[in-house]
């Protein structure tokens, strides 16, 4: 089993496994540090913070 490379949306941080994010269609980066799970955005924190508006795994950090 080979893992798959995971990268972040420079935009939206979200993690795919796809070259181009599949939500705002702006180019990945595989050259991103750490990750933050988003159950419930509306009352998250982070979220607010870093203005996310659904759920999902996002990078914390996206060059
Ligand atoms: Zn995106």
């Amino acid at each position: 089993m080979v893992a798959p490379i995971l990268r972040a949306c420079r935009k939206c941080s979200r993690i795919t496994e796809l070259d181009v994010c599949p939500y705002c269609n702006e180019p990945t980066s595989r050259d991103w540090q750490g990750y933050v799970i988003i159950n419930d955005y509306e009352k998250s924190e982070i979220a607010a913070k870093m203005n996310i508006r659904s759920n999902g795994k996002y990078a914390l950090r996206v060059r």
